[in-house]
């Protein structure tokens, strides 16, 4: 953590006059204060103060005071907003009027998975993968449903995000996020950008700035980002799988591994992979939470259908990858559920408190299937998968019938968190939709 003087050498250094206060509500969507950099002190000791009724899912009215207490290890000049007006973001946590934590605080929830999980003796570590597309935009400079460009897989030629790329590569690194690389998705216009993996409440930490800086950084070149999970249908959708693994705090060395596990798995990582698909529906909920998130998970767009997990089979919702030779430390496992709709903290969370589980329990997880799932009726399997939820109405059952992953979120967020996408269910449920239109206006 720096220190307070550290950062005000910087401060002084890049000449930044702003500080942008950062936390999250619960459906993930970035809030933000903003104070003249001589107030920096005075929030540091005393916190700053905003009205808690007005953010999706926080309080009530009556017990509307929060204070926001800024985070120093996550100071970061704003490389597009530099010269006279520079300006640098630190994220908060979110305090009651008591100084205790808010337990509506995402970034708390998955700071109490995390306390949970160091009390077993692990550290979590995520390496998440976002995908999202680039729109062109309209004259006036509304976002159309447009592909940016018409490339597939890897395309060099045909990838007119490369330069955007690029840019969007700067950016993350000067915020201090490592990327490890970045590609053309298989969908026109679609992009992926990977970062390291780290500390879980780290990289949930970066999934959010990523959010900003592409589409701060698509914004400047006249284009539109969007990590909607399923904007087109027909194309592949926008996930945001996860690699995971757990390490022990005492040596540091990764507990997944075990050179002569199957797999090269150790026993806490198999009973990990076990507690992940025995919660995996409810998981659904936090992973994929919006309604057109189960529009991305259906056959044939190498989004996960069935509860399963599997080495090679990339149709799994948990895969193994394989890992080359003397390179043990890097072994983990892919969570392939999570769109980059979710709100990564609480998606965290609930997949720690899913994982710890299994491990609590000592499950084991059933054969892996290799079978190309997309292609395949599994009611005619040998033994049938279960199904995840193919709405977010039956997500939401699972969880609530989940005490584990609702417990990780808390009675709190998960009352609040359960209100907010009830109603998203509800007026969906009530809309008339173009399809519906077009297949029923005029044969009744
Ligand atoms: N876009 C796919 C998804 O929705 C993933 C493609 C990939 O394997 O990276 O999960
Ligand atoms: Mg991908
Ligand atoms: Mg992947």
């Amino acid at each position: 953590m720096p220190t307070f003087e550290e950062i005000w050498a910087r401060i002084e250094a890049e000449n930044v006059r702003f500080i942008r206060l950062q936390f999250t509500d619960i459906v993930g969507h970035v809030k933000n204060v903003t104070i003249p950099v001589e107030k920096l002190e005075d929030a540091i000791t005393h916190g700053v103060w905003f009205d808690g009724s007005s953010i999706e899912g926080f309080a009530r009215v009556a017990e509307s005071d929060m204070y926001l207490k800024p985070d120093l290890s996550t100071f970061a000049i704003l490389p597009w907003e530099r010269r006279e007006q520079a300006t640098a973001r630190i994220i908060c946590d979110v305090y009651t009027p008591h100084g205790d934590p808010f337990p509506g605080d995402p970034r708390e929830v998955l700071r109490r998975a995390l306390a949970e999980a160091a009390e077993l003796g692990f550290g979590y570590q995520t390496g998440p993968e976002p995908e999202f597309f680039l729109f062109k935009r309209d004259a006036s400079g509304r976002p159309i449903l447009e592909p940016h460009d018409g490339a597939g897989y890897f395309d060099e030629s045909t990838d007119l995000g490369l330069d955007v790329r690029r840019q969007m590569v700067n950016a993350l690194q000067a915020l201090g996020i490592e990327v490890e690389a970045t590609h053309h998705e298989v969908a026109p216009g679609q992009h992926e950008i990977d970062f390291r993996y780290d500390d879980a409440l780290r990289t949930a930490d970066n999934v959010v700035t990523l959010r900003i800086a592409v589409k701060t950084i698509s914004q400047r070149n006249g284009l539109y980002a969007s990590f909607m999970p399923k904007p087109i249908s027909g194309i592949n959708g926008s996930g945001m799988h996860t690699h995971q693994s757990l390490v022990r705090l005492e040596t540091g060395e990764n507990a997944f591994v075990d050179p002569h596990g199957e797999y090269g798995l150790s026993a806490i990582a198999r009973w990990f992979i076990a507690g992940q698909l025995a919660h995996a529906r409810a998981l659904s909920a936090v992973v994929a939470p919006t309604v057109n998130s189960y529009k991305r998970l259906v056959p044939g767009y190498e989004a996960p259908v069935y509860v399963s997990w599997a080495r090679f089979n990339r149709s799994a919702l948990i895969r193994v990858p394989s890992i080359s030779t003397g390179r043990w430390q890097s072994t983990r496992v892919e969570l392939r559920s999570p769109d980059p709709s979710a709100n990564p903290y609480l998606a965290f969370a609930a997949m720690l408190a899913a994982g710890l589980d299994g491990i609590r329990r000592q499950l084991e997880p059933p054969p892996p299937a290799e079978e190309d799932l997309f292609h395949l009726d599994a009611r005619r399997l040998s033994r049938p998968l279960e199904l995840l939820p193919n709405s977010l109405a039956e997500a939401l059952d699972a969880l609530e019938s989940d005490e584990v992953i609702a417990s990780a979120l808390g009675p709190h967020l998960l009352s609040r968190f359960i209100e907010a996408k009830r109603r998203e269910w509800d007026d969906y449920r009530a809309h008339v939709s173009t399809w519906e239109i077009e297949r029923y206006f005029e044969i009744f």
